[in-house]
């Protein structure tokens, strides 16, 4: 019998990707047995107001170095190719259509991700094709957290998970800071990124 393989969707701004990101993949595709995961930097994103975001080719090519060397981890560009903004829900769709044979799609998120869960476009609908494994992320009330998850479980019948990954306190957020203010970003993502970070001189002030 053919085994249905599990692909762990790993979306995120990435701007840039850092240790944050890798570890909570590489946890998960790990506890959930999952075959691949799929790190997926959205286009133009219809949150992330405060902050416009670095040009996509950079934050594709940056994804590219820090997942280079994990042979279970690969990236679309699903997203960025667009020029409209992206919704999760319409990049599923495609990516069902895309995959062509039955497959598990687990959405991962970190928990602050599972808190504005129903602020997404459709979110009821893409409930029903994706499981999601929220992950534990410093900063976010864990009572919030499992209400929102039950809430969500109860109405909708979705499929919400989570998994405790160990605490990394990085934020692209605080790299970019970072880097601004001149301080060091060592040991936060892959060195691959910080050089390339260092060479296109970005996040400078
Ligand atoms: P920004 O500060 O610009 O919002 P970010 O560090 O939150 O960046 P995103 O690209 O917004 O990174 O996050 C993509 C996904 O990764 C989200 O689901 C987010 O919750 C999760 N994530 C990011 N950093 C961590 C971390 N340190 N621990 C757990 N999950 C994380
Ligand atoms: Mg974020």
């Amino acid at each position: 019998m053919m085994q249905i393989k599990k692909i762990g969707i790993m979306g995120g701004t990435f701007d840039p990707i850092h240790y944050g990101h890798l570890m909570l993949a590489e946890q998960i595709r790990a506890s959930y047995s999952l075959d691949q995961i799929v790190f997926i930097p959205v286009g133009n994103a219809p949150h992330k107001q405060e902050h416009k975001p670095t040009d996509k080719m950079h934050r594709y090519m940056m994804t590219m170095l820090a997942t280079a060397s994990n042979p279970h981890f690969t990236v679309s560009d699903i997203e960025i190719k667009k020029e409209v903004i992206t919704y999760a829900i319409d990049t599923i769709k495609e990516l069902r259509v895309l995959y062509n044979t039955p497959v598990e799609l687990y959405f991962i998120t970190g928990a602050d991700a599972i808190i504005l869960l129903d602020t997404w476009k459709s979110y009821k609908e893409l409930v029903k094709y994706v499981k999601f494994i929220g992950a534990s992320r410093p900063g976010v009330d864990e009572h919030v957290l499992k209400e929102k998850i039950e809430e969500l479980s109860l109405e909708l019948g979705a499929h919400i998970e989570l998994c405790s990954v160990p605490a990394l306190a990085i934020s692209s957020t605080d790299i970019r800071n970072r880097v601004c203010e001149g301080k060091s970003i060592k040991y936060l993502l892959p060195e691959t990124v910080e050089n390339y970070i260092c060479k296109e001189k970005l996040y400078l002030c």
